[in-house]
Formats: C-alpha cells, structure tokens, sequence
C-alpha cells in the first residue's frame, strides 16, 4: 500500500507539472483528491491491515494528499499569472498611434448672443425673468396698453389657440407678469430673454418664430436719460468702445414717448454704405419709457413710479456682430454654418 501511495503521489505530480490550463488542472484535482479517486480507494482498503500498520498508511495518505494539493495551488497561481500576462500582451496599447480627432459641438450662435446680453444686464444689476410661452391675451396685450381692438394688434398677427389665449408675440408679457408681482412696489429691473411667434412668412429677414429679450426698469425718478445711458453701455459691449448711438422718434402702444435707437455703422464709421444703406446707421431697438397705463394696470402709482423698457432681437443682433445675410441661417442646423461659430467661443 506504501508503494501504491508514492506511485499515485509521483504520478500525480508528474501530471499537474505538464498540466497547461486552469481547467486542465482543475481535472487532475478532482480525479486525485476527489472521493472517487485512487487515495480514497487505498484509504479504503485499510481496514485490511494491521493496527500496528494502520496509523501509518494514514498518516503516509495525508501527507501525500497534501504534497498533491499543495503543487496543485503552486501550479494554479502559475497558471493564473500567465493568462493575466498573456491577455496584458494581447491588449497592448500603441500609445504612439496618430488618434482620431473628437468633434465637439459649440453653442448655437443665439445662444451666445442671449448670453452675452444677459452677462451684460447681469453684471449692471439686472435679474433674468421668464414666462411662459403660451399666453393670455391679456398679459400679450391688455396689460400692455393694447385692448381688444386696437389698431396696433395688427401689427403682431398672433397665432390664437383659442379666443384669449395665444402663442406670445413678444416678451413683453413677462413685464406684465414681473410687474404684477412686485404688487405695486418698485425696483423692478429685469430682462427677459425668450422665444415669440407671429405669423410672418418666412424669408431673408423675417421667421414665424424668433427670439427677443426686452428690459424693463420700473423705479422712482427713472428718465429718459437713464434709459439712453443704458442703451449707450449696451451698444459699446456689445458693438465696440467707438459706437455711437442715437435715439429716434418712434411709437410703441406700451412706451411714451418711444424710440427706435440707431448704432454708427462700423463698416464705414458713419461715412454711408450699403451695410448701413448710405445713412451711416443701423436700427438696432427699440425702447422708450413705459406708458403710465401699463404702470398703473400692473398695479403702480404712475405718479410715483416712472420706467424704462427696451426690446431687441438676438437675431438680428447676432447678424450685425457676426456678419449673417439670412436669418433661416440660424434654424437651419447646417453644421458648416454652426461650427463657424465654434471658434469664437471664448
Ligand atoms: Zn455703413
């Protein structure tokens, strides 16, 4: 039995020495150690001998169970370590490779332009308000000096979804609303960038849907000089240090008196070409001081509280700075026309 048990040791560690895979290995495992395997049948078999004998052919098992066991683990961990560094090898990365460049989108050119005007008001004190887009007809014209019926509703064609209630035709409503909500008591101060629909057809110059963003500052003592200081700080930021601006006489339903403020064009510094059509001028806004009407339907004492509100559209604003012929240009999603505004992310 003694020789029995050193031939199976022998062999078995003969066969875990050529085993070349984990699965391999794990076979011899199972057919020595296991409870069908050869030492268990030896074991077995004791019951033949002597009890001087016994003691030692068990112990003589143990040891040659364990001597087993033991080359099986060493021969395992080998094993395990050579997957590991052949898969390393198999994975290899060639750093010094060329990669393929990542495309990364930028900001819709509007975007920017909203932005900007926004960092801008912010930084002077303003707060950005929004509304909703589908409004009451009384916040898109009641409130703002425009009852049913009058004439200057024509010039904003709305797309009614039922009798009072309309997709908004400008961001003027958001005045409306701020206004109602300070409850009669000033300083309001806000601007209010967002989408406005009317039904235009589209063209070079015109979209059935487009952005706005009008300010609004509602306070004692506001003037119209305040409201031209404001006007000039926007169109330096915004157009260069030498523009030059100048109000003209205009009419508005919710301002009185009101004004279409024109900046010098850069292209000829004032001189007259076709940019500016030989006046030396570009219509940038629109603005002038709130109707004491619209004061007082938002619950302030005309008498006491005095305002400034303005409008422009980013649309515009964005084809001046960046030299854009079509407004379509700016829905279209060309992605030729939209990267080109990528490098001017600052
Ligand atoms: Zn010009």
């Amino acid at each position: 039995m003694k020789e029995r048990l050193q031939e199976l040791q022998a062999e078995a560690l003969q066969k875990v020495e050529e085993a070349s895979s984990l699965k391999g290995l794990n076979d011899i495992r199972v057919s020595y150690l296991g409870k069908k395997g050869p030492i268990t049948e030896v074991l077995r078999g004791m019951g033949k001998l002597s009890a001087e004998e016994r003691p030692v052919i068990g112990a003589l098992a143990n040891e040659v169970r364990e001597a087993i066991a033991e080359q099986i683990e060493a021969k395992q961990v080998q094993l395990e370590e050579a997957a590991i560094a052949e898969k390393l090898a198999a994975e290899t990365i060639d750093v010094t490779l060329p990669g393929s460049p990542v495309r990364t989108g930028s900001k819709h050119p509007l975007t920017k332009v909203v932005e900007e005007i926004e960092d801008l008001f912010i930084s002077m004190g303003y707060a950005v308000a929004e509304g909703p887009e589908v409004e009451k007809d009384y916040y898109n014209f009641e409130a703002l000096n425009l009852p049913k019926g009058h004439p200057a509703r024509d010039m904003q064609d709305s797309f009614y979804i039922t009798e009072d209630i309309l997709l908004r035709t400008h961001t003027s409503p958001v005045q409306a609303r701020t206004m109602e909500k300070h409850q009669g008591k000033g300083p309001v101060k806000i601007i209010c960038p967002g989408k406005v629909y009317r039904r235009d057809n589209d063209d070079a110059t015109h979209s059935h849907q487009f952005m706005q963003i009008e300010g609004l500052v509602v306070d004692e003592n506001i003037r119209m000089s305040d409201l031209k200081g404001t006007l000039d700080v926007f169109a330096k930021k915004m157009f260069g240090e030498d523009r030059e601006i100048r109000l003209r006489p205009s009419f508005f339903p919710f301002t009185e008196p009101s004004v279409e403020m024109d900046i010098s064009c850069k292209v000829c510094g004032g001189k007259g070409c076709s940019v500016c059509k030989g006046t030396g001028w570009i219509e940038i806004l629109g603005a002038g001081m709130v109707h004491p009407n619209v004061l007082e339907m938002a619950g302030f004492d005309s008498k006491k509280y005095s305002g400034f509100a303005f409008g422009m559209g980013p649309e515009r604003i964005a084809m001046l700075k960046y030299g854009v012929d079509d407004i379509r240009h700016f829905y279209t999603n060309d992605i030729r026309f939209l990267k080109q505004f990528s490098k001017h992310e600052e």
